[in-house]
């Protein structure tokens, strides 16, 4: 066991050097703030968020298109198109760019038009999505599974840094008897998974909520405990945003928490 951690930790200097270890992940400093929607709706709606958030320093752009609902009735996402708005909105503002990728059939697609793919939660565990994404050769931000031990966690990230080993993790609860939050926030994942892998680990503080007023004091907590960024959804009108209207900051609303951070 000591041996083969020795062995990652080897193996990974490199990756480390280009992110963590530098005080940059995906040349941006850390803490990396990554904000946006939590799906793309429409042109407006990203152009408005988009331009906001520049002004406010903010450098890497999220924006659902292929989203992974709950509900069979629930908006599933614009998928190609909101791709390509989340593109457009990330190429006019100078923004990196990330979005989920839900299925090896798109990650052709999503690979040529943003900058970091996401694997969702409920995705951790699909080994052939891990392998395909590992093969597009651009980083990869990889969410722990709800339900996952960190263990599971760090061998899904072992799948992707078979390739070009640019991997960012992300904390974002897991499921457990407490139900006043929507997830549990794991907060020590944070610092057991930068020791064990040496990669960036990052905490989504809206998922891991699941409501606009708990985003700060998670978000501190991230920051606290030595997290190189962090994941805000935020919406320019979340009262009438098509997904997670609990727990999308407005503009207002993140603006303060930049202040606060
Ligand atoms: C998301 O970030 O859009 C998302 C669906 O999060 P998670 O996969 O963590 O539920
Ligand atoms: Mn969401």
């Amino acid at each position: 066991m000591a041996q083969e951690t020795r062995q990652h930790e080897h193996g990974r200097g490199a990756q480390a050097a280009r992110s963590g270890a530098s005080g940059a992940v995906w040349g941006v400093p850390v803490p990396v703030v990554i904000a946006g929607p939590c799906a793309v709706e429409s042109a407006a709606q990203m152009e408005a968020v988009a331009s906001r958030l520049k002004e406010m320093g903010v450098r890497v752009l999220r924006g659902g298109a292929f989203k992974a609902r709950t509900a069979a009735d629930s908006f599933q996402g614009l998928r190609e198109e909101g791709i390509n708005l989340l593109a457009q909105a990330g190429r006019k503002f100078g923004m990196l760019t990330i979005s989920e990728v839900l299925d090896c059939r798109h990650a052709g697609f999503v690979a040529e038009r943003v900058d970091i793919l996401q694997v969702g939660s409920r995705n951790m565990y699909n080994y052939e999505l891990l392998k395909e994404l590992a093969k597009t050769g651009k980083p990869v931000f990889l969410k722990r599974s709800f339900m996952a031990t960190l263990d599971e966690f760090a061998h899904a990230a072992e799948y992707l840094l078979k390739g070009r080993g640019d991997v960012a993790l992300c904390e974002r609860g897991i499921r457990t008897f407490e139900a006043a939050t929507r997830n549990t926030l794991d907060i020590m994942a944070v610092p057991i998974m930068k020791e064990r892998l040496g990669l960036p680990v990052f905490v989504d503080v809206s998922h891991s909520t699941g409501r606009a007023a708990l985003v700060a004091p998670a978000a501190k907590a991230a920051i606290a405990v030595g997290a190189d960024g962090i994941m805000v959804e935020v919406h320019p009108q979340p009262a009438n945003a098509l997904s997670d209207n609990y727990q999308q900051l407005s503009i207002e609303q993140f603006s303060e928490l930049l202040e606060v951070l």
